[in-house]
């Protein structure tokens, strides 16, 4: 018979993304008001950061990505407060040159327009790196931006509080009262806590709208799924792949990482933006016609390359995405809290890394903590129903993780168009 004992605590946290962790952090954080600190646990499935966070570029702009004045204004926010906190974690990632390239002045005056900064343009020639690009992008700006590294931000989220989190097989809302919220805990081996929360907020990307359906649904809140998205990402030698980092329109969009003495290019399903944000055509079904684009679009931008194809490697990853998107009434890209109507569950939907930040405030501006003995009883101690979470890049960076070979043979119509292109990542 698995066992079962219930505690009583702060808040419970469902999910161990960049929202999860980040929240967990300043819950605990919070100036204890009288004389005792807020209690808080942090449930996760499988890989800690291992999902949408895991596959992020973690690419920190300041608006230029976006037209929608709102949107650009709530991305500065964000990048403002990621901007504080890495001064004191500089280590979890870098301060990164950003161009956004335009093939001609009118596309360029256009988009830059709402960047609020006037921005800095740069000629190719003047630029070593962006004399080897393709002359097809005749205005080249250069903008302020960083770049984070997902695993490494998630582990300084953690440090110090892996007793807080606890490595589940499932976590289930089992119902709520006016005393507070249910929610259970089962472990791998059979041992079931449940946790009795005065405040709940699911933070579990995409299996937030499991949870939210397992309690009947909220009036009102239509959560929506977008298309999964994915990532393709070449690997090579400094000289033959140099660190960029930007927007090229239409093309690509690019981020670089150093990863074991090689630049990864990491360029997402961005890749041609459309009128429908994440709408467009470039997410299809049978994925060939997006991958088929990624390739071109590499070569597109290093042309070079074209003829040296062996010295890349390639791989793709598959992340599922949980963003509330446009078809489902709400833009992606926005602030994204929904409250129950009336119990106290709040669901986070930070719709990019950039808003974790600015996301937790809002939660923490709208939660209620109305208090609760730390820890709470349970007849033989309960803290052994906590197994704390670590943060394992490597597990992290390889979910969903498909090699040039494996991708290939599921879309073999890739390597029929590129059949130079398919090196196995070692
Ligand atoms: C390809 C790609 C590129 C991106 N690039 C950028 C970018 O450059 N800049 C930017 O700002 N944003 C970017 N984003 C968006 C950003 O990564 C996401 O918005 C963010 O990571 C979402 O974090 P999260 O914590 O909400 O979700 P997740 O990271 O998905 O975390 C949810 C967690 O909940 C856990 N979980 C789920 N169900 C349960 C359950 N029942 N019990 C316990 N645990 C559960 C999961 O295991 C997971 O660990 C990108 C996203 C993708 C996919």
């Amino acid at each position: 018979m698995p066992e079962s004992s219930t505690v009583h605590v702060d808040v419970v946290i469902i999910g161990g993304g960049i929202q999860g962790l980040f929240l967990l952090n300043s819950v605990l954080g919070i100036d204890p008001t009288q004389g005792r600190k807020f209690s808080a646990v942090l449930l996760n499935r499988g890989p800690l950061a291992g999902e949408q966070t895991a596959h992020s570029h973690a690419y920190i702009h300041y608006g230029h990505m976006f037209r929608d004045p709102e949107r650009i204004a709530l991305a500065r926010r964000g990048a403002q407060k990621w901007e504080e906190w890495f001064d004191d974690n500089s280590d979890t990632g870098s301060r990164v040159t950003s161009y956004f390239g335009f093939e001609d002045k009118q596309t360029a005056r256009k988009v830059s327009q709402g960047w609020g900064d006037r921005p800095d343009w740069v000629t190719r020639g003047s630029d070593p790196v962006l004399s080897r690009l393709d002359g097809k992008w005749q205005c080249l700006a250069k903008v302020s931006s960083f770049c984070l590294h997902a695993p490494q931000v998630a582990a300084r989220l953690l440090t110090g509080l892996e007793e807080f989190t606890s490595s589940v097989e499932a976590a289930t809302v089992l119902g709520y009262d006016s005393q507070g919220v249910r929610v259970a805990a089962e472990h791998s081996d059979g041992e079931r806590l449940t946790l009795h929360a005065s405040a709940l907020v699911l933070c579990a990307g995409r299996g937030n709208e499991q949870l939210i359906d397992s309690i009947g649904g909220w009036a009102g809140t239509e959560i929506c799924q977008s298309p999964p998205a994915y990532m393709l990402l070449v690997s090579g030698e400094d000289d033959i792949l140099p660190v960029l980092n930007g927007y090229f329109y239409p093309a690509a969009f690019v981020v670089t990482r150093s990863v074991e003495g090689k630049n990864r290019w990491l360029l997402s399903d961005r890749l041609r933006p459309s009128q429908k944000p994440f709408g467009g055509g470039y997410v299809d079904p049978g994925l060939s016609g997006w991958a088929r684009q990624a390739v071109a679009h590499v070569f597109e931008i290093l042309p070079e390359l074209s003829s040296r194809p062996d010295r890349v490697e390639w791989c793709v990853y598959r992340a599922d995405k949980a963003e509330g998107w446009h078809e489902a009434g709400r833009l992606p890209d926005r602030l994204s809290v929904e409250k129950h109507p009336t119990a106290n569950i709040w669901a986070a939907f930070p719709n990019l890394f950039t808003l974790a930040p600015e996301t937790t405030a809002e939660i923490l501006k709208q939660i209620t903590f109305p208090g609760t003995a730390w820890p709470g009883s349970c007849p033989g101690g309960w803290l052994r129903f906590l197994r704390p979470l670590a943060v394992s890049p490597e597990a992290s960076e390889t979910a969903n993780l498909l090699t040039w070979q494996g991708f290939c043979s599921e879309h073999p119509v890739v390597r029929e168009r590129f059949p130079s292109a398919g090196q196995q990542r070692a």
